[in-house]
């Protein structure tokens, strides 16, 4: 609405002119829309007592991120540009934003799903924003502020495929690829009588399911749909989802007023929340609303 208001009052050139101006001077301490609007506002004075990580943030003035980059509109890095796009990845400068920290302080560091729980016991990353669902089993060894987003496991295919229908095709001679260290494989591994094959990253599955190695790819319906929607002709998405994903940030354990804080932003940011799933998966057929935070501890 903002946009066609300035196309109208200033003509299309000057308006070209401007969301250019806008994008290229990167606006500091915001991460605007195509134009320039600021999507959220950099907290200032910022004090949360009792996290060694916040510390740590606050006294470099830098935050440490961890992400995915090669799920489209989830965490995805152009390797052209170098440009990292997405849900997660917004929600993630959202974070940084409400620590105090403008997006041009912030270091994305891509790290698969098997990784993730490491990196942040070892302090390699202040907080991992990744497609990274919330379980008893890893809340043994993070924390988890949310969640901010729910989803759940779906299947992939090849747009040809007439056989593979859902949870319940996935019989002893069908192969499903996932990532190592992600609920998706294991639920496939503990629930059905299907082979497995296992590689880092998604994408991976994906080049597997195009060359025939793979019969089928599974993950979070989210993450499926972005893959679905690169090679239409070729990929889609089918079947009802067969779990319930709800996607958290990971901190270290010993951050309960870190998690805290963020719960409380995602509880007061509904607009905000809004436009970083329009901006990101609005086109996409992903259908979600934002989620209630847990209670913390
Ligand atoms: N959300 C699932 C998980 O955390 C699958 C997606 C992923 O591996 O990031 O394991």
């Amino acid at each position: 609405m903002r946009k066609s208001r300035i196309l109208a009052s200033l003509g299309l050139a000057a308006a070209a002119a401007l969301a250019l101006t806008a994008c290229n001077s990167g606006t500091p301490g915001s991460t605007g829309d195509s134009s320039g609007a600021p999507m959220f506002e950099v907290a200032s004075g910022v004090s949360i007592t009792g996290s060694p990580t916040f510390d740590r943030i606050s006294s470099s003035g830098t935050v440490r991120v961890g992400v995915k980059e090669d799920q489209p509109g989830l965490g995805y890095l152009d390797p052209t540009t170098g440009e990292r796009t997405g849900f997660d990845v917004d929600i993630a400068r959202w974070v940084a934003a409400s620590l105090g920290v403008p997006a041009d302080k912030i270091e994305f560091k891509s790290i698969p799903s098997a990784n993730r729980e490491q990196a942040i016991i070892n302090g390699d990353i202040d907080y991992y924003v990744g497609t990274y669902s919330i379980t008893d089993k890893r809340k043994a060894q993070i924390s988890f502020a949310g969640p901010y987003f729910v989803t759940g496991q779906g299947l992939l295919v090849a747009a040809s495929n007439g056989t593979i229908t859902g949870k319940d095709s996935l019989t002893a001679d069908v192969t499903v690829c996932s990532a190592t260290g992600s609920t998706s494989i294991q639920r496939i591994k503990d629930e059905t009588p299907a082979k497995t094959v296992e590689f880092d990253t998604y994408s991976q599955c994906v080049e597997a399911l195009k060359s025939g190695q793979a019969d089928a790819v599974t993950t979070d319906e989210a993450i499926l749909i972005g893959y679905a929607a690169q090679a239409p002709n070729d990929l889609k998405v089918v079947g009802d989802v067969f779990s319930e994903e709800r996607y958290g940030v990971g901190v270290a354990q010993g951050n309960n007023a870190l998690v805290e804080h963020i719960n409380t932003t995602f509880t007061d940011g509904g607009s905000t929340w809004q436009a970083i799933f329009d901006k990101n998966l609005g086109a996409s057929g992903v259908k979600a609303t934002k989620p209630a935070v847990d209670a913390v501890g």
